[in-house]
């Protein structure tokens, strides 16, 4: 198994999806998941090997993050309704989180200017970024500060993605559609290394 080497360094921190090793040389545990003879990873964390026993895993680098009040993060609003918006937090402080945490928004908290209802602020599917409010559950974040809004967003019309018009306004390429969001200066600029945006997925 010399040829596993590369596979077997402390140091090597892969990401969810990162490709690990191969079928045949290892058999994967929960931490990893098989796909066309490739193992990955589900988890951000250190790869090690069990030559002997071919076991693969992967050492989550954190099993759960404790939040803390002004933490900065990124996450998907997941429904919405007129005064709040249900977001699943996926990264914090730059870093992933293995289990989404589940946090709300309430419209008080999404824009200094007045909005009328969160159909103004954000729609299901787009990326937020947002400071922790409230660190204990119900988890509250807050879309008040620099660089807070919105920073990816879909279309509610053809789903296509939308491009910056001016600030707090975006427009489908696609339908051409104009819709509002409160944007931050962020929009469309990926704020982590390998945060995978789309409409319905994560990873
Ligand atoms: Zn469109």
């Amino acid at each position: 198994m010399e040829n596993n080497k590369e596979f077997n360094s402390k140091d090597n921190l892969v990401l969810p999806g990162d490709k690990i090793a191969v079928i045949e040389e290892f058999l994967p545990d929960e931490t990893c998941y098989e796909q066309e003879g490739g193992i990955y990873s589900k988890v951000l964390g250190h790869v090690v090997t069990d030559p002997k026993k071919h076991k693969i895993s992967v050492i989550p680098k954190k099993s759960h993050h404790l939040l803390k009040n002004g933490d900065i993060g990124v996450g998907r609003v997941e429904f919405m309704k007129k005064q709040i918006a249900s977001v699943n937090i996926y990264h914090l402080n730059q870093e992933d989180v293995l289990i989404p945490i589940n946090a709300v928004l309430h419209i008080s908290e999404a824009s200094q200017r007045f909005v009328k209802n969160m159909y103004e602020v954000t729609r299901p599917g787009d990326w937020l970024h947002f400071r922790i409010i409230r660190a204990i559950k119900p988890v509250y974040i807050s879309l008040i500060g620099e660089g807070l809004g919105v920073i990816f967003s879909f279309c509610i019309q053809c789903g296509h993605e939308l491009e910056y018009k001016r600030r707090n306004l975006l427009e489908c390429p696609n339908c051409e559609l104009i819709q509002p969001r409160i944007t931050s200066k962020y929009f469309r600029k990926n704020l982590f290394r390998k945060l995978r945006i789309s409409r319905n997925e994560t990873r």
